[in-house]
C-alpha cells in the first residue's frame, strides 16, 4: 500500500463514508460537521473514508460539507456494502495511516462494520453515542453513550488503544452547510482488494417501505407501552391521517407486535424532527427520547403525572390515553 503524507496523520479524526440512501441518512454529513470541531481542538485534520464503485461524487460531496481529506478506494467489488472485505480494507488503512480518533453512524451497517473492525484493531469502541468531546487536558475523546438500559449516560474514553471508535447516533449532530467552494483533498490510496469469497451477495431488493416518511414528517403521533391494545394502537392511524402525520412506536409497542420495527424510533431507530409529536404512553427513557428530541413542539399524554416524558414536553395531559384520544378524535373529527 502506497503512503500519503498528511498533516498529522497520528492526530487525524476519520469517518466512515456511509453515502447508501444519500438524502435520507445524514449521519456521515453530521459526524463531518462535529469532527470538524473536535479536530480544530485536537489541531488535526478530518478524513472521511470512502469504499465502493464510481464514488467520486461523494468525495466531492464530503468536501462540500467539510472534509479536509478523503481517502477513496474504488472498485467494482466494493459496489455492495460487505462487512467482511469492508472491515479488511479499511483496517489496512488504519494500521497505515493511525488516525486518533474513527467515527461511523450507527446505521445498519455502521452496527455491524465498526464492532468487526474494532476488533480487527484491538481498540475499544462506544457505540449509539449521543455526545462527543475533547478532554481539555488530556485530549482524549470523551465519547457520551447510554448505559444500564438507559438509567444512566456513561462518559467512556479509550486510554491505551487506538483508534478511539465510536458509533453515534443519527440526528444528534447538525451537518454544515453544503459549501461548493470548500477546498479539500482526495486521494487513492493502493490497496489489494480480495473480496470476501466465504461470503457474496447473490441478489438484493430495496426494502418495500416508503423511505424516509417518518423522518419527514411534520406530524408524528406516538404510541409506548401504555397505548395497551392493538385497537388503541390503530386510533393513533385514525389520528395521524387527521394531522396528515405518521406514527411512530417505542421499543415495547414494536415488540409487542403493535407495529413493525420500521416505526420505532429512538437510540436503536429512527430520528424525527416534526413541528408536531404527540406521544402517548410513552414515560419518556432516554433511548427514546434520543429520537425525538429534535421535535419542534411536543405534546405528551401519560396518566402518571411524575413521568419523565413531561420534563421534555411542552404541554402535557395527566390522563388516560383511550378516554384522551377518543375525545381528540370526536373533536378533531367536529373541526376538519
Ligand atoms: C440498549 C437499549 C436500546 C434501546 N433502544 C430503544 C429505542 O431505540 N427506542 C425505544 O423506544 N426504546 C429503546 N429502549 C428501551 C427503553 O429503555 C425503554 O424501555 C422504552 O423506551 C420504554 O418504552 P415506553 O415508554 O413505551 O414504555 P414504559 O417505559 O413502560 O412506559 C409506559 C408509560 O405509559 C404510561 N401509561 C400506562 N398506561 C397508560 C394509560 N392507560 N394511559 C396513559 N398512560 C399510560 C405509564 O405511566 C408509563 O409512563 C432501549 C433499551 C436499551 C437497553
Amino acid at each position: 500500500m502506497k503512503k500519503v503524507e498528511m498533516n498529522s496523520p497520528s492526530k487525524g479524526i476519520w469517518v466512515f463514508g456511509d453515502y447508501r440512501h444519500y438524502f435520507q441518512n445524514r449521519v456521515t454529513l453530521q459526524l463531518i460537521a462535529k469532527a470538524k470541531t473536535l479536530a480544530q481542538r485536537l489541531g488535526a485534520e478530518v478524513t472521511v473514508v470512502v469504499l465502493g464503485e464510481r464514488v467520486h461524487q461523494y468525495a466531492m460531496e464530503y468536501v462540500a460539507h467539510g472534509a479536509d481529506l478523503v481517502m477513496v478506494v474504488d472498485h467494482p467489488s466494493l459496489k455492495n456494502f460487505q462487512v467482511e472485505t469492508y472491515s479488511r480494507l479499511v483496517a489496512a488503512l488504519v494500521e497505515d495511516y493511525r488516525p486518533e480518533v474513527f467515527l461511523a453512524g450507527a446505521t445498519p451497517f455502521g452496527r455491524e462494520f465498526f464492532p468487526r473492525l474494532a476488533k480487527r484493531l484491538k481498540t475499544g469502541l462506544s457505540t449509539d453515542c449521543i455526545a462527543l468531546e475533547v478532554d481539555a487536558e488530556t485530549q482524549l475523546l470523551l465519547q457520551t453513550t447510554p448505559a444500564f438500559g438507559g438509567e444512566l449516560l456513561a462518559e467512556v474514553i479509550t486510554q491505551n488503544h487506538r483508534p478511539q471508535m465510536a458509533t453515534v447516533h443519527p440526528g444528534v449532530f447538525e451537518e454544515r452547510i453544503h459549501d461548493s467552494r470548500a477546498v479539500g483533498r482526495i486521494i487513492y490510496p493502493e490497496v489489494e482488494i480480495h473480496p470476501d469469497e466465504r461470503v457474496q451477495l447473490v441478489s438484493s431488493r430495496p426494502e418495500q417501505s416508503k423511505k424516509g416518511y417518518l423522518e419527514n414528517a411534520a406530524v408524528v403521533i406516538v404510541g409506548g407501552r401504555g397505548i395497551g391494545s392493538g385497537e388503541q394502537f390503530q386510533s393513533l392511524f385514525d389520528l395521524a391521517e387527521l394531522l396528515q402525520g405518521e406514527v411512530g412506536a417505542t421499543r415495547p409497542a414494536v415488540r409487542a407486535g403493535l407495529t413493525g420495527e420500521d416505526r420505532l424510533l429512538g437510540q436503536t431507530g429512527k430520528s424525527v424532527k416534526p413541528r408536531l409529536l404527540i406521544t402517548v404512553g410513552t414515560s419518556g427513557a432516554l433511548q427514546y427520547t434520543t429520537g425525538i428530541q429534535g421535535s419542534e413542539t411536543i405534546i405528551a399524554i401519560n396518566r402518571d403525572a411524575q413521568a419523565p416524558i413531561f420534563e421534555i414536553a411542552d404541554l402535557g395531559l395527566v390522563g388516560d390515553a383511550r378516554s384522551i384520544l377518543t375525545l381528540l378524535l370526536e373533536k378533531l373529527r367536529k373541526r376538519l
